[in-house]
């Protein structure tokens, strides 16, 4: 089949995409060896401080391969007509619309979980394990797969049906629909994603009464915070890695601290991190983040309205016979680069929220506790002391270790 202009432009984008994202990577490699900054100098000892470096060496090779190849894969797929004869074996099997989008969707995400099973494999028991940070068994890891797969093709499935119903009930204004039916769910997820998903793979129990309880509970109402749902997680299965979130609002605003970091940091240190997960909530970083989620969401539906009736849209992947679901694939291939601008911006936005959120904990209830958790977090993690600035700009969510200790100390 003859290839468009816009055909070229998506294997122009991907490429370029790669270029960028491994430049970024190598930059930031070729930091690995600099010198540590005096303020981080206790994180590690030269023994830790060499161990971390060769995970990070290794993660890098290893992220290096995988991109290259799924890279790879996508470009050969494009190239030697993959959609179009996907989507002559779904039209050979279904007419209905919502049948054909399910099938070919369908396909596309239980070939390439194929295709990325070894690589995720590998990450978690040969790269994981050798640095002692797994903690999960085979069986765990398969299951976890398994209803993650389950999970994705029950919400996914119902949410594009629904997707293309309103497509073709309301036309033009489908987008609309949509968003509204996003919206629900995005509001879902936040309110009760803890209460009802995260059960499925993790046992969450109320935190127990005890001195640390009673610490939260202080500091909690030194704020004027209520705060009904702490709730500890048996993270300790999966990795011995550490963390602390905050979801939902309202009455449904709940704390989430995993296992291993109460094993990892003292009380203080634990009300220290909760205090500035607090301020997040305070400074309604929550709020902001659930409403640029939901304005970006409709944004990008009103603009697929746009362009989804347009056969080129579908011709840009090399599908003859044009299709919602065809023109779906094609248009996220088109409008990669602007979500990943989008993504930019939410980093750096978040950047500046964590920073908000340490001084709202610095304010409320103390800076020195803060530091040292971040420290040993920073520790545990085999964290990067020392990243390239361009690398921070395009992938953390959260500054550097140096940065937000420095400003705790300001
Ligand atoms: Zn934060």
């Amino acid at each position: 089949m003859e290839k468009t202009t816009l055909f070229y432009v998506i294997i122009v984008i991907l490429v370029v995409q790669y270029l960028i994202h491994q430049l970024l990577e190598y930059l930031n490699a070729k930091r690995f060896e600099s010198e540590v900054p005096k303020e981080l100098q206790d994180v590690f000892d030269g023994e830790e401080y060499q161990k971390s470096q060769q995970y990070k060496r290794t993660n890098y090779r290893f992220g290096s391969l995988s991109d290259g190849f799924s890279l790879l894969v996508t470009l050969a797929f494009l190239l030697l007509n993959g959609f179009e004869w996907l989507d002559q074996l779904t039209r050979s099997l279904s007419d209905n619309p919502i049948v054909m989008a399910l099938v070919f969707f369908g396909l596309i995400v239980v070939g390439s979980s194929i295709l990325s099973a070894p690589f995720s494999y590998y990450q978690t028991f040969v790269i994981e394990e050798q640095y002692g940070f797994n903690k999960t068994t085979k069986k765990l890891f398969f299951l976890d797969k398994l209803k993650a797969g389950v999970l994705a093709a029950i919400f996914g499935g119902s949410i594009l049906s629904l997707f293309i119903l309103f497509y073709q009930w309301t036309g033009p204004n489908f987008w609309l629909y949509t968003w509204i039916m996003a919206a629900v769910v995005i509001l879902f997820m936040n309110l009760f994603y803890s209460k009802l998903i995260v059960p499925l793979f993790n046992k969450q129990t109320p935190l127990s009464e005890g001195s640390l309880k009673e610490a939260i509970e202080r500091y909690a109402k030194h704020v004027g915070f209520e705060l009904q749902n702490i709730f500890v997680i048996d993270g300790s299965k999966r990795s011995t890695k550490a963390n602390a979130y905050f979801s939902g609002f309202g009455r449904e605003k709940r704390i989430t601290l995993f296992d291993t970091l109460i094993n990892d940091l003292s009380e203080e240190e634990i009300v220290a991190v909760l205090a500035h997960e607090v301020g997040h909530y305070k400074r309604k970083h929550i709020i902001f983040n659930l409403v640029v989620s939901l304005l970006l969401t409709g944004l990008t539906l009103f603009i697929l309205s746009l362009f989804i009736n347009n056969p080129q849209i579908s011709l840009a992947i090399g599908v003859s016979t044009p299709s919602f679901h065809a023109g779906l694939i094609g248009f996220v291939l088109l409008y990669s680069p602007i979500s990943e601008i989008t993504g930019l911006a939410m980093n750096y936005l978040s950047r500046k929220f964590e920073f908000q959120a340490d001084n709202y904990a610095k304010m409320t209830f103390a800076a020195t506790p803060l530091v040292t958790s971040l420290k040993k977090l920073s520790k545990n993690n085999l964290s990067n002391l020392t990243p390239h600035p361009a690398y921070v700009f395009v992938h953390y969510s959260h500054p550097p270790l140096i940065e937000r200790i420095r400003n705790l100390k300001a």
